[in-house]
C-alpha cells in the first residue's frame, strides 16, 4: 500500500526518492497532542513552516508544493484510538462526539505503523480516516466540504480523475449546504469567496449552466472585492470559449495544462 517501500525495478528513481525523503525528514518535525477521546499523549509529525515552497495555485485553491506536500500532513491521527480528523479541528471535539468515537470507532480500530515520511496514498488513506470520523459524528456540512476537496486534490495529485471528480461533486454538495445552512466564515472563507468555489466545483465537475449562475452572481454583488470578481470573470470566460470549442470536451480544461507541469512535480511525492 504504501509506496515507500520501493518495490520496483528503476533503481535510479528509487535513489532520487531516497535522497528526497532524506531532505523531507529534516523539515519535519514531532508535535506533541493529547487525544480528547483517550486522552493518549502522542506525536503528529509537522513541517517546519520555513520549508516548504508554493509552485502554483489551482483555480479551486489547490496549491502545489515543491519537495514537501503539507497536505500530506493535514490529518492526525490517534493511533490507539482511531480518532482523525484535520488538524485544525483535532482538538476541538465535544464530549458528546469524543463518548459517539469511543463507541463507533475505536472498538474497530487497529493501529498502523506510519512512517516517518508520509506519502500521496498514505494522504488519502488518512484523508478518508479523518471523513470517516466526521461523518460518524456528523460534522457539519462545511467541515466534511473541506475533508472532501482535499481528498478530490489528493486524486488530482495521483492523476486519478475519475476519483478527483467523485469528490469534487461531494465536497460540491456540502459547500452548497453549508453555503445555504451555515454562517460565515466557512472554511476561512467569505461569502463570496465560497460562492466564487461553488461556482468553479460546478464548472469542474461539467454543470455549466449553475456555475455560469455562481460566477454571476459574484460579478455584480456590489460589496465583492474586485480580486474574487476577477477570478469568476476568467472562469466564466473561459466556460464561454469551452462552448465554443466544439473540438474540447474536456470540462476539466485547464487541468490539462497543469497535469503536465504537476506530473513533474509529483514525482516529489511519490
Ligand atoms: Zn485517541
Amino acid at each position: 500500500m504504501l509506496d515507500n517501500t520501493f518495490s520496483t525495478s528503476d533503481t535510479s528513481e528509487n535513489k532520487n526518492q531516497l535522497y528526497d525523503e532524506d531532505k523531507q525528514k529534516l523539515m519535519l518535525y514531532n508535535k506533541k497532542i493529547t487525544c480528547p477521546v483517550c486522552s493518549t499523549v502522542f506525536n503528529a509529525r509537522a513541517i517546519k513552516k520555513s520549508s516548504y515552497r508554493i509552485l502554483k495555485k489551482d483555480s479551486d485553491f489547490f496549491i502545489r508544493y515543491s519537495i514537501i506536500n503539507p497536505y500530506f500532513y493535514d490529518v492526525w491521527v490517534c493511533n490507539r484510538c482511531g480518532y482523525a480528523s484535520i488538524k485544525n479541528d483535532f482538538e476541538r471535539l465535544s464530549d458528546f462526539d469524543a463518548n459517539i468515537i469511543r463507541i463507533e470507532i475505536s472498538p474497530k480500530w487497529h493501529s498502523k505503523n506510519y512512517p516517518e515520511v508520509y506519502n500521496l496514498n498514505l494522504a488519502i488513506q488518512r484523508y478518508k480516516l479523518s471523513l470517516l470520523n466526521y461523518d460518524i459524528i456528523k460534522a457539519r456540512s462545511s467541515k466534511k466540504a473541506n475533508n472532501l476537496i482535499k481528498l478530490a486534490w489528493m486524486f488530482r495529485l495521483k492523476e486519478d480523475k475519475k476519483s478527483e471528480l467523485e469528490y469534487l461533486n461531494y465536497a460540491l454538495e456540502n459547500f452548497k449546504n453549508a453555503y445555504y445552512n451555515e454562517n460565515f466564515p466557512i472554511s476561512g472563507m467569505d461569502i463570496f469567496t465560497t460562492m466564487y468555489l461553488i461556482g468553479e466545483l460546478c464548472r469542474r465537475t461539467g454543470k455549466e449552466e449553475e456555475s455560469l449562475i455562481w460566477f454571476g452572481q459574484v460579478i455584480t454583488a456590489p460589496t465583492a472585492p474586485q480580486k474574487i470578481k476577477n477570478m469568476a470573470r476568467d472562469q466564466k470566460d473561459l466556460i464561454k470559449l469551452n462552448i465554443k470549442d466544439t473540438k474540447s470536451q474536456d470540462n476539466l480544461g485547464d487541468d490539462l495544462k497543469d497535469n503536465k507541469k504537476q506530473s513533474i512535480f509529483s514525482k516529489f511525492h511519490k
